[in-house]
């Protein structure tokens, strides 16, 4: 997922003291069962427990649904939302965890998205052609050009969705592979996913859409015609099926599974994660024991800037916006704004395969995250470029040697010596930054085949009857190599599209 950290599982909150509420609405608006508590629960966001039904039971008698979303981040909200404003209203969400939004909670870049209402009064010039192009190039032409196009083509929608939702995403940057503006952040430039779950889960809320949480989908029911009928789940001790109409899967991705990763990337079992310690790959299971084809599953996106000591995300904007790299001996060795797996290999070559992300005060003020950063001890400052060289160890002549030649680059003209176009931005004078970094498994890029109608299909081509899937789960979008800003944007575009296709079927 985008620019996730899963900081500390003490962020979640627990699930099975907590009362059981929200009320199921059935399609024909129809009352089946209400809770008085829903009054507590608005404000929470991720991780809360909005709408939440807490197992063991309670719902035995609302085990038929004509929708099952497995997962609560921000793919299966916006199906929920899209398919109950489509007229599917008898709905059930399943989230394993103990709370909801999954990796969705740590995106931190933003959702690109071209000729929107916000570029156009902000006198951007883009193209949906431009992103599908940057998208497509940046996976080294191994996405699925029919995806990439539909998620660009519909990525503008997406954002008049999500503002008509009151999320607002006027704030404009840039990531690593794209040459226009066009990562939208919510107007103060915070983390994406503070504003996208608690925002989504809102809009949940206010539909009555039943949440069952912590809940776990184990496996997918299916007819004698191979059509999916529905879900087994685990509710605390007990196990029972939910049978539905369809079933969405929305279980994100595997980032947390040193068993998936020794399974497709042997290679980076050692690495750190940032994924929550839900994204154990449960969906690509579930599907592929039913014959759903997984591709390029081997395509597991490492992130260049990763806090190692809590697998904190460094968010690309932090570059973006000026940010520079530096290796232990104070010279900086690549394009900071090129794409995340040279980036990261570039480290990687680097004594002890690490660097450090070097800022000014302007950085600082310009990234909401970097306080977040600071107040978790991850950020070393100093008064100056050589007083942070002393706090961070590298030598203070070549640090200042460094961001003079870089500081001249950006006022000159002159070519960068590594190429870099983007975020380009004097240091100023006074206080200095500094946070280490390293690569960490962030992204399965890989996952369930699908096409624009987000139904799950199987090796020869064919749909599998009932089952659809969208977000991490997919696989196809980003290729061999994801765009920051691109993750966001297809868990909108796509779930908002899952939704409505398989509101269109069954009505
Ligand atoms: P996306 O970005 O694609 O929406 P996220 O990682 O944000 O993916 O959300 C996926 C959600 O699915 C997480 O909250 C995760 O805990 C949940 N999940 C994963 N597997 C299961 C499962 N077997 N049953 C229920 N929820 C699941």
């Amino acid at each position: 997922m985008e620019e996730k950290n899963w900081n500390t599982t003490s962020d979640t909150r627990e699930g099975d003291g907590a009362p059981a509420m929200g009320r199921l609405v059935s399609r024909r608006g129809f009352f089946i069962a209400g809770l008085a508590a829903a009054g507590a629960i608005g404000a929470l966001g991720g991780f809360g427990l909005v709408g939440c039904s807490s197992g063991s039971g309670t719902e035995s008698s609302t085990r038929s649904y004509d929708i099952v979303i497995v997962g609560t981040g921000g793919a299966g909200l916006s199906s929920a939302i899209s398919a109950y404003d489509a007229g599917v209203t008898d709905i059930c969400l399943l989230e394993k965890m103990n709370g909801n939004g999954g990796n969705t909670n740590f995106s931190s870049s933003g959702m690109n998205a071209s000729e929107t209402k916000f570029q156009k009064a902000q006198g951007i010039t883009d193209s949906n052609e431009l992103f599908a192009q940057e998208t497509y190039d940046g996976g080294y032409d191994t996405a699925n050009r029919e995806l990439v196009d539909y998620m660009c083509d519909h990525s503008a929608a997406a954002i008049d969705w999500l503002d008509g939702l009151g999320i607002t995403l006027d704030n404009l940057s840039m990531t690593g592979g794209m040459s226009v503006k066009r990562c939208h952040r919510p107007t103060d430039g915070s983390a994406v996913g503070l504003t996208l779950v608690p925002g989504l889960v809102a809009q949940v809320e206010a539909r009555n859409i039943s949440i069952k949480i912590p809940v776990r989908a184990t496996a997918l029911l299916v007819a004698d015609d191979g059509t999916v009928t529905g879900v087994k789940v685990e509710d605390g001790d007990e196990e029972y099926d939910i049978n539905a109409k369809a079933v969405i899967l929305a279980t994100g991705g595997l980032g947390s599974s040193k068993e998936m990763i020794a399974k497709y990337r042997p290679d980076l079992v050692d690495y750190i994660s940032t994924n929550q310690p839900g994204a154990t790959g449960d969906g690509y299971v579930m599907a592929e024991d039913i014959g759903a084809e997984l591709i390029q599953m081997d395509q597991i996106q490492i992130h260049p800037t990763v806090e190692q000591t809590t697998a904190t995300l460094i968010a690309e904007g932090v570059r973006g916006s000026g940010a520079i790299l530096v290796n232990s001996e104070g010279k900086r060795f690549f394009d900071e704004m090129s794409t995340r797996d040279k980036v990261s290999a570039a480290e990687l070559a680097q004594t002890d395969a690490f660097a450090w992300e070097v800022f000014d005060e302007q950085v600082y003020k310009a990234n909401k995250a970097v306080t977040s950063y600071d107040n978790k001890g991850l950020v070393q400052t100093g008064s100056s470029t050589v007083d942070l060289a002393g706090k961070i160890g590298v030598d203070a002549v070549t640090l200042q040697s460094t961001i003079d030649s870089y500081n001249a680059i950006t006022t000159s003209g002159v070519a960068d010596a590594f190429s870099r176009t983007q975020g380009l931005i004097a240091f100023a004078d006074g206080k200095m930054y500094g946070i280490k970094v390293a690569p960490g498994i962030h992204h399965e890029m890989g996952g369930i085949r699908i096409d624009t109608t987000n139904e799950a299909l199987r090796a020869d081509g064919t749909a599998i009857s009932g089952l659809y899937a969208a977000g991490e789960v997919t696989g196809g979008i980003h290729g061999n190599n994801r765009i920051g800003g691109n993750a966001v944007c297809d868990i909108t575009v796509f779930g908002k599209n899952v939704g409505e296709v398989v509101a269109g079927s069954l009505s």
